[in-house]
């Protein structure tokens, strides 16, 4: 159906308007003050010129504001251009000056060093902050506002809500234009799979994912308000801190990347915490372990599935079934009302058989309606309706799927494919392994060769040698890694993501 989430907002304040909708920090708000906020901020932001296809930028960490400034540029019929809070003054100036932003709401504590935005935008509204010499603040827009303001009206399959832009793990970033219907139909498409365990107005969604990025959008913050639950905020992800939140709070839902799982599973002190209340998680954005899901079931006795999206898509497209068989490995099948194939790498017109690897292709009421000013891209991502995600996959003779390898991931040495998830998963079974990613560095003989990054557990004594002997026991040669190196931590983007792209240019640049 035609339908919005700020129509689940709205729905959502009719029906619950005393249940917590935010906690952070010390901060909680009823579902009743959102939306007195919320028509306030929107009512002032037209009054500052915001009107239907308004770009209003955010750049926040999570926190109640961010929340409020999403919904109020939405209720004022605006498009809400999502920025990453780390980003320096040149990456926000491209996507501002991309976007054709007009406005930008910043936290205060984020402004330093971005003087030169304000040439880009014309008006600057700081967040976070109780006043400011330069500009207006969030604060200030909440105190002016009247809250006696209509959403405006829009319609759903044309109007743009989100120009969101792609994470940027494989280049730049690109701005995929999200319609509300987009939006509110990914929210209903996930609630099939797991509406199945969820109540509404019962649920704790502990929420760790950045707000910006699309899965913490839709998955956290816009299916917590369709729940009508509480949605819990903490600003960065600190273990223990969220262990304890777990525990007192007794949270029931927290979705997260496979990082997340892996910060719990290796937490000190871990067996103190009662993390019972838990039912379920969806883990997306990078492959997920099997060892890390099992060892997280085993902790929690939650569901943790594995789920498979991405920006251009809303993002979710696939999910391991809450009732019936979750495969080992595997993202699952599509989620209601998506299609999907897997066709040939080469023209993407000729499907595949079963278990063959080949591109992902998806279908379906949360697929994007182009790049923002990238026709050539667009095209190439969207042929006949169908989006062509870039990863390489199979699908089982029951429909399952398989993320082999993004495109631009495969190592090709002496010739042969190298799929890095492949090796990853088994050097994750070695029991003093926490965290590895796998790349493909060049290399003058072989084209490039297989290098392996180890985080190893604290008191782990193994050597380079030892590990590649138990790579020698458990894969074909020309798979096993010819380099290990051992670090503290690998790099990762905002969402936690292992960022392969940066290790190899460290490598190429030595
Ligand atoms: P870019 O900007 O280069 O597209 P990104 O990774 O930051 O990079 P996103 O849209 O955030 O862009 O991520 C989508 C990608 O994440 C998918 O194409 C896929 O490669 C990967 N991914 C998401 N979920 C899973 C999963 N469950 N298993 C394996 N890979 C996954």
């Amino acid at each position: 159906q035609e339908t919005t989430v700020v129509d689940f907002l709205e729905d959502t304040i009719k029906a619950s308007p005393d249940h917590r909708a935010i906690v952070f920090e010390n901060e909680s708000y009823t579902y009743k003050e959102f939306g007195q906020i919320v028509r306030r901020v929107a009512s002032s932001l037209q009054d500052q010129g915001v009107k239907k296809g308004t770009r209003v930028a955010l750049m926040m960490n999570n926190s109640p504001d961010y929340v409020f400034s999403y919904f109020a540029i939405l209720y004022a019929g605006g498009v809400v251009v999502q920025n990453n809070p780390m980003y320096k003054e040149r990456e926000l100036g491209y996507q501002l000056t991309d976007s054709g932003s007009e406005l930008l709401i910043i936290e205060k504590s984020l402004l330093d060093g971005l003087e030169g935005i304000s040439d880009i935008v014309s008006k600057i509204i700081v967040a976070r902050a109780d006043d400011h010499p330069k500009y207006d603040t969030l604060k200030k827009l909440i105190n002016l506002g009247s809250e006696d303001f209509e959403p405006v009206a829009i319609k759903p399959k044309e109007d743009l809500a989100v120009l969101q832009y792609t994470g940027g793990t494989t280049g730049v970033s690109k701005g995929a234009k999200l319609t509300h219907y987009n939006l509110a139909a990914n929210v209903i498409q996930t609630d099939e799979f797991v509406g199945l365990q969820t109540e509404k107005q019962k649920e704790k969604l502990l929420n760790v994912l950045p707000l910006f990025h699309v899965y913490g959008m839709t998955v956290s913050m816009n299916y917590c308000i369709y729940l009508q639950s509480t949605l819990y905020l903490v600003e960065r992800f600190e273990p223990n801190s969220i262990l304890e939140l777990l525990h007192n709070e007794k949270i029931t839902m927290l979705p997260g990347t496979p990082t997340i799982y892996v910060a719990v599973n290796s937490a000190k002190n871990i067996e103190q915490y009662d993390l019972s209340a838990i039912h379920t998680c969806l883990s997306g954005s990078a492959p997920l372990p099997t060892a890390v899901r099992d060892r997280f079931c085993e902790l929690t006795g939650a569901n943790l599935l594995d789920a498979y999206g991405l920006t251009e898509a809303s993002p979710v497209t696939h999910c391991n079934p809450i009732t019936g068989e979750s495969k080992p490995g595997s993202i699952g099948i599509p989620i209601y009302g998506t299609d999907c194939k897997i066709v040939d790498l080469e023209e993407g017109l000729t499907e595949c058989k079963p278990n063959e690897p080949g591109e992902l292709i998806v279908k379906g009421a949360q697929v994007m309606e182009g790049y923002y000013k990238r026709d050539d891209e667009t095209e190439e991502a969207l042929r006949d309706g169908w989006l062509y995600t870039g990863d390489v996959a199979y699908m089982d003779e029951d429909g399952y799927c398989f993320i082999v390898s993004r495109k631009k991931d495969v190592i090709i040495a002496s010739g042969y494919n190298i799929y890095p998830r492949e090796i990853e998963e088994v050097l994750y079974e070695h029991p003093n392994v926490t965290e590895v990613v796998v790349c493909g560095i060049p290399d003058a003989y072989r084209g490039e060769t297989v290098k392996a990054f180890i985080v190893k557990k604290d008191a782990s004594k193994d050597t380079e040698e030892d590990f590649i002997a138990y790579s020698k026991e458990r894969l074909a040669k020309f798979k096993i890694p010819s380099q290990i190196e051992f670090r503290e931590e690998l790099p990762k983007s905002k969402v936690g993501k292992i960022l392969r792209r940066v290790l190899i240019e460290e490598e190429t640049s030595v």
